[in-house]
């Protein structure tokens, strides 16, 4: 995951800054803020790669929440955003991954059982069968 110089919250755009002072938001000292007004975000940039990405994480759910009046909590924020920094970081090919595939299956109907087989199986054991057949006819054909 990047922290990028731009991201876009519903219709707003918000430039992403990487800061070299101190944030203080309320008298309180913070590891980022977000400005909805003026579309900006501040990263404190003294803190390591890590804090910075969870900083980025987090406020960008407040411009989210900003955007789609969810009216979250300060806590709110905090614990979700903590969650969704951790998803995509143990998820990355949610982006660039293997999309799930249409994964066609055959019922197969034996009387005692039920089972279902995806596609690749039938056809495996269809050219299984169809390979031990071919090799059977070309024995009685030498024979
Ligand atoms: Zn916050």
């Amino acid at each position: 995951m990047k922290i990028v110089n731009k991201v876009k919250i519903g219709y707003k755009d918000y430039d992403i800054n990487l800061v070299d002072r101190d944030i203080y938001v309320d008298g309180k000292e913070c590891y980022g803020q977000i400005n909805y007004d003026n579309e900006y975000i501040n990263i404190n940039n003294k803190f390591n790669d890590n804090q910075k990405k969870a900083t980025f994480i987090h406020e960008i759910v407040h411009g989210i929440d900003e955007m789609w009046g969810s009216d979250m909590t300060e806590k709110q924020v905090e614990l979700f955003s903590n969650g969704l920094y951790k998803f995509l970081l143990d998820n990355p090919e949610i982006f660039n991954g293997k999309e799930v595939g249409n994964n066609e299956c055959v019922n197969i109907h034996i009387p005692e059982f039920s089972y279902e087989f995806s596609k690749d199986i039938i056809d495996n054991v269809t050219k299984s069968i169809k390979d031990k057949l071919m090799q059977e006819v070309a024995v009685y054909i030498y024979k």
